[in-house]
């Protein structure tokens, strides 16, 4: 598998004519933000025949993104591009729909902050010490001597903000601030994209925070802490699933708490389970046997278990990982 620095990347950009877009299921503010700066990149290339498409539709917090409103859902796209660039995620299955309706032998670039050992790109750029995607696509303008616009910078500024928890989280490192700085610079409005981002929540939301904090539980150990969102829930609160987005940090903010959980019941035997470590414990490694993955402060993984089998398993393995740790 094909390695890359970010001058080839540029050149195999400038190869190609025709490009697809896409990022994980689930979208968040970098899979989104990434996706549309990097549009933004190809068109600054010359590149016109660019297509954005993603297995789920763009959250309401990010839809006034510039470039947005073209995102198209996998029946829209097309079979075959010169080159489809993949974004937040080296795994195929984590792309969705986008991912079958690609034939097997076309070429494939992956830019991701994931550690990921086994990325299925033809070429793969993967580098965790980037705080963000959207950071790799601003140096990517650096790379081919482009000026990064406005539009590009919103996008990869709601990537970046995103994905550090407003420059909170420990990923957040100097070059993170340096290229936000470069941001700034281009235009990027700060206040204006927090409150949109950040200081705004859905009803739907606060229904549902209501019930997570209602039923947080917290281990004996005062370690750990957990609550749950059920599919009922999500009926009653007329919720859809970007609004379940953030509750975990609601209980990893416990005092005391090193790692905080947040099930979400999918169906009969599938639960979703986000996990937040602000300690010892890499979240990314207790969830890989599960199959999940991310990073060591922030990981999820979707088991195929019910909600109180998934939950027993996955406190199980916190417990278990902590007891090593404490032993
Ligand atoms: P969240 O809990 O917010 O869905 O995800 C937290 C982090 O873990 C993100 O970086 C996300 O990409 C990653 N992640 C979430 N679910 C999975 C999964 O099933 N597999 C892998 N490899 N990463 C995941
Ligand atoms: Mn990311």
């Amino acid at each position: 598998m094909g390695r890359i620095n970010l001058r080839d990347l540029v050149e195999e950009c400038r190869k190609a004519d025709s490009f697809l877009i896409t990022s994980h299921t689930g979208p968040d503010g970098d899979s989104v933000g990434s996706m549309l700066a990097m549009r933004h990149f190809l068109n600054a290339l010359g590149k016109t025949d660019v297509t954005c498409a993603s297995h789920d539709p763009v959250p309401r917090v990010y839809d006034w993104l510039p470039g947005a409103e073209d995102i198209v859902d996998a029946d829209t796209m097309r079979g075959a591009y010169d080159l489809v660039v993949v974004l937040d995620v080296a795994q195929r299955d984590r792309i969705g729909s986008v991912g079958t309706r690609l034939s097997p032998d076309q070429r494939i670039l992956v830019l991701d902050h994931h550690r990921e050992e086994e990325p299925f790109g033809t070429v793969n750029f993967i580098d965790h010490t980037y705080a963000s995607t959207s950071e790799i696509i601003v140096e990517l303008f650096e790379a081919a001597g482009l000026e990064i616009s406005r539009e590009a910078a919103d996008c990869a500024y709601v990537g970046l903000t995103t994905d550090t928890g407003s420059f909170k989280y420990a990923n957040t490192d100097a070059r993170a601030h340096r290229t936000a700085a470069r941001l700034l610079e281009a235009g990027v409005d700060v206040s204006d994209i927090s409150s949109r981002i950040f200081d705004v929540m859905s009803l739907a939301k606060s229904d549902l925070l209501r019930r997570v904090l209602e039923r947080m539980q917290v281990s004996e150990c005062a370690r750990y802490a957990w609550s749950h969102v059920t599919e009922q829930d999500m009926v009653e609160a007329e919720a859809k699933s970007e609004d379940v987005d953030g509750l975990v940090n609601f209980v990893r903010n416990l005092e005391g708490i090193e790692v905080g959980m947040l099930f979400r019941e999918l169906g009969p035997e599938r639960v979703k389970v986000s996990m937040r470590s602000r300690g010892k414990l890499r979240a990314s490694e207790v969830l890989k046997p599960f199959g999940g993955g991310g990073h060591a402060g922030a990981a999820g993984a979707t088991l195929h278990l019910g909600l109180e089998n998934g939950r027993a398993a996955v406190l199980g393995a916190v417990e278990e990982a902590l007891g090593a740790i404490y032993s």
